[in-house]
């Protein structure tokens, strides 16, 4: 018989991924090499994830009788994004061990709960101010100036659901173009760098950050992620100390992204603001599959079976991340004649434009 710890799960166990995105075929996939069986809960019909599980339900996050089916069919819950409805969580918390936990998941849904819960736990962020109607508008720009940035507290993604406040921009107008609801204005960081920590908490406190990465947006989504990221030895220890912090003060099982910028103060040095927490495997770790000893999806997997987290280390000096974004995919030949170049498509029919369809990562020795 297997030799167990406490709470871990059997090989041969089963998973639950609610979510079937890229996010949830990878997860899926690194599930499979561990000999784990996965079960993608996806509403959508194209979920790219369902081609590479052992089960599959498609169904509403709503829909109660189906959530109970999924969680009396496999032996942990977890998730590939953080929208996941907090009944849902509750629901299927009471069924299965759900992980990371819904407390977890209901903080970084929400950008004003993120944000105060950072506050909280001393954690710097730039300024913020709740904007609940567009009444309030006046009130946090004048606290925090313009240009400054609005954004919805929750569903936002690759920069939608956030709109530069201007100078000279009627403020009501600002507001209802977000569609009106609950809102956040930030102060605008004067960054140099954006870098992101995607590191692992086990169910025994064991925790395991990948090397620091530095990230470049276009059109507000993600195209290139480097490994390490270009900053200073001791700003990367900082960077690896807040995200421990935070996956503590959340009693995090799983893996977890932490977006930073890098500021460069006129005295010189580097500090470090933390923008928004990802209770997932993320994409600026997508590089972890070819350029790390273990990959994120199969440290997240390891850490929600409550197994012994894998080895963090570069394989090279250094690693970049290209997304494949649109388009970008019909290169895919060029780059499978590139030597050593991994080439890694998400089977997505359309490469309609800001789509995610395949990312390619380049290893230096
Ligand atoms: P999401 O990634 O969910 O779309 P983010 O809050 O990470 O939302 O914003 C997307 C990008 O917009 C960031 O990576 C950064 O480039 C820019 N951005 C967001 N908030 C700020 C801010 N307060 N100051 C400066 N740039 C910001
Ligand atoms: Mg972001």
């Amino acid at each position: 018989a297997f030799t167990l710890s406490p709470g871990a799960l059997a090989p041969g166990s089963r998973i639950g991924i609610l979510g079937g995105g890229q996010l949830g075929r990878m997860l899926a996939m690194a599930a499979a090499r561990l000999g784990l069986h996965a079960h993608i809960y996806a509403p959508e019909p194209d979920s790219t994830a369902f081609e590479v599980c052992r089960e599959r339900t498609l169904a509403a996050y709503e829909d109660e009788e189906a959530l109970a089916r999924f969680a009396e069919s496999v032996d942990a819950v977890t998730y590939e994004f953080e929208n996941v409805p907090a009944r849902t969580a509750a629901l299927l918390a009471g069924l299965r061990p759900v992980r990371p936990s819904a407390a977890a998941l209901a903080v970084c849904q929400d950008r004003l709960i993120e944000k105060e819960f950072l506050a909280d736990i001393g954690v710097a962020t730039v300024n913020f101010m709740q904007v609940d109607h567009a009444g309030a508008m006046a009130r946090a720009v004048a606290q925090l100036g313009r240009p400054s940035i609005l954004k919805t507290r929750r569903f936002g993604y690759d920069g939608k659901g956030q709109v530069l406040v201007r100078e000279g921009a009627d403020l009501a107008v600002t507001f209802r173009s977000l569609g009106g609801g609950p809102a956040i204005l930030e102060a605008v960081a004067p960054f140099t760098k954006e870098i992101s920590v995607v590191a692992a908490r086990g169910a025994s406190g064991e925790f395991a950050a990948f090397d620091v990465c530095e990230n470049t947006h276009e059109n507000h989504i993600l195209k290139f992620t480097t490994a390490p990221a270009r900053i200073a030895v001791q700003t990367a220890a900082e960077a690896v100390l807040l995200t421990r912090a935070i996956a503590e003060a959340l009693d995090y099982v799983g893996v977890l992204a932490v977006e930073m910028f890098v500021i460069e103060p006129a005295g010189g040095g580097e500090q470090l603001l933390v923008n928004e927490i990802a209770p997932r495997v993320h994409n600026s770790g997508h590089w972890t599959l070819d350029g790390a000893a273990t990959s994120q999806f199969e440290q997240h997997i390891r850490a929600i079976a409550g197994w012994p987290l894998g080895a963090t280390f570069l394989n090279g000096s250094e690693v970049e991340m290209e997304n494949l974004i649109g388009e970008d995919i019909y290169a895919f030949e060029a780059i499978l004649r590139e030597p050593g170049a991994c080439l890694h498509l998400y089977g997505k029919a359309e490469a309609r434009a800001g789509r995610k369809m395949g990312h390619v990562t380049r290893i230096r020795r």
